[in-house]
């Protein structure tokens, strides 16, 4: 096995082609009255063209605020971006201002929600919003938008979709509800889908058709940047995958090694207290994770001395491909994880993929 230091920015570049996102050291703090919680504490990752990386992570692990910094969505007060850069297409989106962050959103980079009601007004039809995502960022008769609309309606699999589309939000049910949102954002024929927990708040049915959908929409070319905490959904979707702890990435690679072989000790025990759905608190509320050092140190059943003190470990290659990662010293040149790996406990079946049972 390889205990290399892993190429830390950009990685897991698949191919040679240049990354639709690469986000570097991206930090993002949150101030409350009692304290400042860094939410997004050095993050960077990539998304390749047509690929499906999805953020693991309990709740509170800082998920959706690194995706919600991306493009500036974050609110600020109290959330500030700190550091980092966003490329995207080659542009910095942090350093990009307002009007331009809002041409893009929704163009090229579309946000999909847990809750729907956020993307849908009451008031109007579902089919009067779609006419509006579609015509805002095209040129298009009317008449053509809506036959659109229609279009994408029942691409996202709502029956009676000409029909349907002159109904108001409160006629469809949640997971409809899901799905309209879902086409709202597929309007514009964004290149990057950033989609938080989508199928959290449905039924198992409605789940597989989503996810049946989130893989056409790959399949298509269209890269998608999951957030979930239901690792089951990141086993049906993911080309990549991202373990998040405390603000930071904790381990990454393929969907396939990282699932067979999860290095990291947070991953692990992710994988051992899995019920489908986290069983774990909101950590970065209650504030206590170590700002310093290896953010797991206090949970982990393998913390040395040196795991103390210093930034979060580097990622080093946990075999031999060099596309999985785990930040944690025991990866590293001076140690031997075979303590870590010879634990049974955490060997997992979860690449299997929902089911309606
Ligand atoms: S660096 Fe140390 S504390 Fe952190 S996961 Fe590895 S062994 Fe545990």
């Amino acid at each position: 096995m390889s205990t290399q230091p892993h190429t830390t920015t950009p990685q897991d570049r698949s191919d040679d082609e240049e990354p639709l996102l690469s986000v570097d050291d991206l930090r993002t703090r949150i101030r409350t009255e009692r304290e400042t919680i860094h939410a997004v504490d050095g993050v960077s990752f990539t998304v390749n063209r047509g690929e499906t990386v999805c953020l693991v992570g309990e709740s509170g692990s800082g998920k959706s605020v690194t995706c919600e910094s991306l493009t500036g969505i974050v609110p600020q007060p109290p959330a500030e971006i700190i550091g980092g850069t966003v490329e995207f297409k080659g542009r910095n989106l942090l350093e990009a201002s307002e009007s331009t962050l809002r041409s893009i959103r929704g163009t090229e980079i579309a946000h999909v929600f847990q809750n729907p009601q956020s993307a849908l007004d009451p008031v109007y039809t579902v089919g009067d919003q779609l006419v509006e995502a579609i015509t805002i960022h095209e040129e298009i008769s009317e008449s053509d938008a809506r036959e659109r609309a229609s279009e994408l309606l029942r691409q996202v699999g709502i029956p009676n979709a000409p029909t349907r589309i002159d109904d108001y939000p409160h006629e469809f049910s949640g997971g409809m509800q899901q799905r309209v949102a879902i086409a709202i954002a597929l309007a514009a024929d964004p290149a990057l889908l950033i989609a938080d927990e989508p199928t959290t708040a449905v039924d198992v049915t409605v789940q597989a058709r989503l996810i049946e959908l989130l893989r056409e929409l790959t399949d298509g070319g269209m890269s998608v940047l999951l957030i979930t905490h239901d690792l089951r959904v990141a086993a049906a979707l993911a080309d990549r995958v991202l373990v998040m702890f405390g603000g930071t990435i904790v381990e990454r690679g393929p969907i396939e090694a990282l699932y067979s072989q999860p290095a990291h000790p947070y991953t692990r025990s992710l994988f051992d207290s899995y019920d489908g759905l986290s069983r774990r608190g909101d950590r970065s509320a209650r504030g206590d994770i170590p700002t310093d050092g290896c953010r797991f140190r206090d949970e982990c059943p393998h913390a040395i001395d040196a795991c103390a003190g210093g930034d979060q470990p580097p990622f080093y290659t946990v075999d031999d491909r060099k596309t999985h990662g785990a930040s944690c010293l025991y990866y590293g040149p001076e140690h031997d994880p075979a303590p870590i790996l010879h634990d049974d406990a955490a060997v997992n079946t979860l690449i299997e993929e929902p089911t309606d049972d």
